[in-house]
């Protein structure tokens, strides 16, 4: 069943001055999509997160940058980060369009979407999280936002990340949060450059965090045997209540940021996977054909139960990394 979609025409409202890959293209493809699963009924327009709530995920010094920078019209926060106008009432819709999805996944269970922009992953607390040299895209961390929305509603969160970049600013949140488990998988060496496997938690959460990185290259086989030994095994452990996916879709093959060959066969296993339980969807990257096909087939995925059987072996690589991460987690996690 698909819950309710949060999207807005304003979500296109941040855009950069010149070429940029997270431009407001992204979100007309998502939307042919919609259109194209027959799903645009179920568009719910959000309402902007209050202020009182994003001071939960971000330090105040950070807001009041963002807000300031935006107000006066904005300008590049690092190499890769822009911020303009609309920026400020854009990222702010964002948060509440997961913090809304989130709540309707609680509520009435199925697959509930925050189509929203900019990004969020990749900011932590005050902006560039864990060492990375720039916020990559993002501005407030709409996962963040879902996965405490989720907690105070539950006592407790579950955080899939499967974007092919490591959600850093995830992580630094709630990297001493032993409520909310968070599972990444990512192609290793690349930015942010966290991620490594023995990233597991602050000392009184160790075990929450769960890395897995990818090697370069990694096809349906490589992602699929991981998805099966490590993400799967959690969730039926952790029972949760919702599941929040911090979708990106720029591991698909071709899609352009990454080495990674991820076709409809990876998207659509982890859609079918993921069924019997809510979900909310968070949107953070895919800039082509990640968006045109990866995205359709989660859905799908989701929604048919029909299990594309084809995906190929693992590499040597993701045997031993998997196995690798198995070691380091089994005195928390059973695998
Ligand atoms: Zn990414």
């Amino acid at each position: 069943m698909i819950g309710e979609i949060y999207y807005s025409r304003k979500f296109l409202l941040h855009k950069p001055k010149n070429y940029h890959p997270e431009n407001p293209g992204r979100l007309w493809i998502i939307l042919t999509a919609i259109r194209e699963l027959g799903l645009e009924n179920q568009i719910v327009e959000p309402l902007p997160i209050d202020e009182a709530q994003i001071y939960k995920i971000h330090d105040p010094e950070y807001v009041k940058r963002i807000r300031g920078l935006s107000l006066n019209g904005g300008g590049y926060l690092d190499a890769d980060t822009y911020v303009n106008q609309r920026t400020w009432e854009v990222a702010m819709l964002a948060l509440g369009a997961s913090r809304l999805a989130t709540l309707s996944a609680l509520e009435y269970g199925g697959l509930n979407m925050a189509l929203v922009r900019p990004p969020g992953h990749h900011a932590g607390r005050r902006g560039r999280a864990l060492g990375a040299p720039t916020l990559g895209f993002c501005i407030f961390n709409n996962s963040a936002m879902a996965a405490l929305t989720c907690k105070e509603e539950t006592g407790e969160a579950l955080i899939i990340d499967f974007d092919a970049h490591h959600g850093n600013g995830t992580q630094e949140i709630f990297w001493n949060d032993p409520e909310v488990v968070h599972v990444d998988l990512h192609e290793r060496d690349i930015y942010p450059g966290s991620g490594d496997v023995n990233e597991i938690g602050g000392y009184n959460a160790r075990g929450s965090k769960i890395n897995i990185p990818m090697p370069h290259y990694s096809d349906d086989g490589d992602y699929i045997y991981a998805w099966n030994e490590i993400v799967l095994p959690i969730v039926e452990r952790v029972k949760p209540k919702v599941i929040i996916v911090s979708a990106g879709f720029d591991g698909f093959k071709g899609d352009g940021l990454t080495t990674l060959k991820l076709t409809e066969i990876f998207y659509s296993y982890a859609g079918v996977t993921l069924r019997k339980y809510p979900l909310v969807l968070i949107l953070e990257g895919g800039y082509s054909s990640g968006l045109k096909r990866g995205f359709p087939a989660f859905i799908m995925g989701y929604e048919e139960d029909k299990i594309k059987r084809d995906e190929g072996q693992p590499s040597y690589e993701t045997l031993k990394v998997v196995e690798e991460v198995k070691d380091i987690l089994s005195p928390w996690w059973p695998l």
